[in-house]
């Protein structure tokens, strides 16, 4: 976008009409984006967004199977991080050992990250078919 190099307020950023004569101009280049456009920005996007994880992480009390073990008996069991995830409506989990908790913490963010991503990227794309339409 060219246009952001020539945007009045970086020169004179005092001025209010300038800064709403630019947002308007730039709200104007989104809506000639083409789907193609769209789809370049957005697998660039999710390239950026790895490592992915779907579901949330949280930790869940195990028991073992030793019969006179103090830490079952007390109700404490022990305690170990997974992965809760749902596919196609079944609930599961996955045990995550705690040297990699961080890791996966931050893929599970990125997964929420992708969703608001995902709806930004449905709206540009249907703006984009829009003007596609529009331009025939
Ligand atoms: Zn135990």
């Amino acid at each position: 976008m060219g246009v952001v190099k020539h945007c009045p307020t970086l020169a004179h950023p005092q001025f209010f009409l300038d800064m709403y004569m630019c947002v308007m101009v730039h709200v104007h280049i989104m809506e000639q984006e083409t789907p193609d456009e769209v789809r370049a920005w957005f697998l660039a996007e999710v390239e950026r967004l790895w490592p992915l994880a779907g579901g949330s992480l949280s930790l869940r009390k195990n028991r073992c199977i030793r019969p006179t073990c103090q830490a079952c008996l007390s109700g404490e069991g022990h305690p170990a991080y997974a992965l809760h995830y749902r596919i196609k409506g079944r609930q599961s989990s996955l045990y995550v050992p705690d040297d990699l908790v961080e890791e996966v913490q931050r893929a599970v963010a990125n997964g929420r990250a992708l969703q608001e991503l995902m709806v930004v990227a449905g709206t540009r794309y249907v703006r984009a078919l829009k003007a596609t339409r529009r331009g025939r």
